[in-house]
């Protein structure tokens, strides 16, 4: 049922984590994907493992945005699929953030959505249709401690999803929201740091996990490929935790 031949793919963050999982799935299924991202050294590789395009990018500004639309018509000739997921995480509360800190992870979590959409979206609609795909997180859901930029960051994207795939539904386009819970990248290794814990530590902590087991990359990845294809052609405006039950 998911078949996506023929379909080209953006993704965002895509040199690491979810999102390099997520271009190794789409590809896997037939899609043309281009990788966008701020690290160049392991973006190209994921590109030339999966086939694709690579481009350097950083989601919170305007023009590097553009680029990777542009990047994609001339690859693919047009978007099918975008998947906006990079995304940075800083561990502080309100008493602690700097300004700066802040401003950082509303721009890569959030803006990065408009800016990327906003030119995603009327390709989508000239050619009668697309998905969006953002990266939420069960913390956008429900909260977390020492995290409130991130925190409200996701909160945002899950609402953000909500109000985008109402305004763009009359021409085709869903969007819809995958918020993982623990998984084991990059970025749980980092906020163990931020955290001054070990990795090991860190994982150790069962409590929220169900399923008795932190998430892969790839868990995250068959979710955003299902939602990216037409087997989910009625699914709009959703909002699916990917977490062994984390949430519930
Ligand atoms: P990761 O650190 O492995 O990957 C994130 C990627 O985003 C990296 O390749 C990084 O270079 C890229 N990136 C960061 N800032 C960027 C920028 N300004 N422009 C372009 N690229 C940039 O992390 P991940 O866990 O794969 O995170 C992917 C998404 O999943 C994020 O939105 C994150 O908030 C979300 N998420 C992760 C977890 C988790 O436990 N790992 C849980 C919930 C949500």
């Amino acid at each position: 049922m998911i078949d996506l031949s023929g379909k080209s793919a953006i993704v965002t963050g895509g040199a690491s984590g979810i999102g390099r999982a997520t271009a190794a799935v789409l590809a896997e299924l037939g899609a043309g994907v281009v990788i966008a991202d701020l690290d160049a050294e392991r973006g190209e590789e994921v590109a030339k493992e999966v086939g694709g395009v690579f481009v350097r990018c950083d989601v919170s500004r305007a023009a590097d945005c553009d680029a990777v639309v542009a990047a994609a018509v001339a690859a693919h000739g047009g978007v099918d699929v975008l998947f906006n997921n990079a995304g940075i995480i800083r561990r502080s509360t309100v008493l602690d953030i700097a300004e700066d800190d802040w401003d950082l992870v509303m721009a890569v979590n959030v803006k990065s959505i408009l800016l990327m959409s906003r030119r995603v979206v009327p390709l989508m609609a000239a050619a009668g249709g697309g998905s969006i795909v953002n990266t939420g997180s069960g913390w956008g859901i429900k909260g977390g401690a020492s995290a409130i930029s991130y925190c409200a960051s996701k909160g945002a994207v899950v609402n953000m999803t909500r109000a985008m795939a109402i305004d763009h539904g009359p021409q085709n386009i869903r969007v819809n929201c995958v918020c993982p819970g623990d998984t084991a990248t990059g970025m749980l290794a980092d906020e163990a740091r931020q955290l001054g814990e070990t990795v090991d530590s860190f994982y150790a902590d069962a409590a929220d996990r169900p399923l008795g087991r932190i998430g892969q990359p790839r868990d995250i990845a068959q979710t955003v490929a299902f939602l990216a294809s037409d087997a989910a052609a009625f699914l709009s405006g959703a909002v699916i935790p990917v977490d062994g039950a984390g949430t519930a």
